[in-house]
């Protein structure tokens, strides 16, 4: 147990905040000592994978438990797929990479996202068309209110759109590993951004996996700022789902709206488009900004508070409503 720990380097939005208490577990053993301990019950807790996800508005006047629970196979196969289990604290593009590498195709585009493998289920990660769910067997979980491991299918993990029972129920699970089911009849997801153009360009027509993560990573690359120079948590809103007729209305009167119709009728609205429009892009208050390349991302020039960060997306939020009438939602967790 360490107390009073400097979160900075343990956050990719760069926040200079302390925990009061923090300690890193590395096993199932020392993570049942430590739910068995004084020190459990004494506060509020916080579940810390890579920190890509969250953003400190303070210090957090608890217990940071940052996940360290390593250990990645192939544990089972059948005619349909390959079945890999990783431990919660694995490298979530580094467990991409070794999926690859081993001929086991599913994750490419998924790759790159910073985090940690126990973060990645908690929104259901998404990127180029493939969400985590699309590659899910179950996963292993430490649920605190029972006290015991259990294991959780699709179902039990109500996953959505960038949500599952974890965000939902924020601290009730500490998530220890996952499984995926990674299919041998393999079907490249390409229709998606710029992935298909970018792989033409390279004359590459009938791409496998590993060309697909190639170019996924190169992409990322191009639009999104890396949290080594530029402190930020991707996307900093989602893009808000509206129903078949408040669309029409909107597109009335907005016809160059970006949107995506959604398999059950409703739409997805492109909110960086939104948040341009608010004239947003490029700006910013104090030393929080929104990203001239993609103006979904908010930035850290340097010295901002999460406190600073907050203040310009409640900016954002207020414009968007005030123009468009749609509310933004805060994508990452706000701590
Ligand atoms: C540059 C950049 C690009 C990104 N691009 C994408 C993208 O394309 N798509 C996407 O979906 N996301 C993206 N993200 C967001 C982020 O990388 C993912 O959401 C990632 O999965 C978060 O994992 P983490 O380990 O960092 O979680 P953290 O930030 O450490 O935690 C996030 C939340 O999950 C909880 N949590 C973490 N680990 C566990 C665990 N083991 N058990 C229980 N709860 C846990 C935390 O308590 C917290 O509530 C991006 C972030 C950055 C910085």
């Amino acid at each position: 147990m360490q107390y009073d720990v400097s979160l900075r380097g343990l956050n990719t939005f760069d926040v200079d905040a302390h925990a009061r208490r923090f300690v890193r577990i590395e096993s199932l053993a020392e993570l049942y000592s430590l739910y068995a301990s004084a020190e459990w019950s004494a506060g509020p807790r916080l579940i810390l994978g890579g920190g890509s996800n969250l953003l400190f508005t303070g210090d957090f006047e608890g217990l940071v438990v940052h996940i360290g629970l390593a250990g990645r196979a192939l544990v089972d196969e059948d005619a349909e797929a390959w079945y890999v289990r990783a431990g919660a604290g694995e490298d979530w593009d580094g467990f991409v990479n070794y999926t690859l590498e081993a001929g086991w195709a599913g994750l490419e585009n998924l790759a790159r996202i910073p985090g940690t493998v126990g973060g990645a289920p908690i929104q259901n990660i998404g990127a180029y068309g493939v969400e985590l769910v699309d590659r899910f067997q179950d996963l292993e979980a430490f649920d605190t209110e029972r006290g015991e491991l259990i294991t959780m299918d699709s179902a039990a993990c109500g996953f959505g759109y960038r949500d599952s029972v974890f965000k939902r129920t924020p601290g009730r699970y500490v998530v220890t590993s996952v499984r995926f089911r990674l299919p041998k009849a393999w079907r490249a997801v390409i229709d998606y951004g710029e992935v298909r153009q970018r792989l033409l360009g390279q004359g590459i027509t009938n791409p496998d996996a590993r060309a697909i993560a190639g170019v996924v990573a190169a992409i990322r690359g191009e639009k999104l700022p890396d949290p080594k120079d530029m402190g930020n948590a991707g996307s900093f809103f989602k893009n808000p789902v509206i129903s078949g007729p408040a669309h029409a209305d909107l597109i009335s009167r907005f016809p160059m709206l970006v949107s995506y119709l959604q398999r059950n009728g409703s739409y997805k609205v492109a909110a960086a488009w939104l948040i341009e429009q608010c004239g947003w892009k490029g700006r910013s208050i104090g030393r929080a900004g929104v990203y001239q390349n993609q103006a979904l991302v908010l930035v850290n020039q340097g010295g901002a508070s999460g406190h600073d960060v907050m203040t310009l997306a409640q900016a954002i939020i207020d414009s968007v409503r005030t123009r468009f009438g749609i509310e933004l939602d805060v994508e990452p967790v706000i701590v």
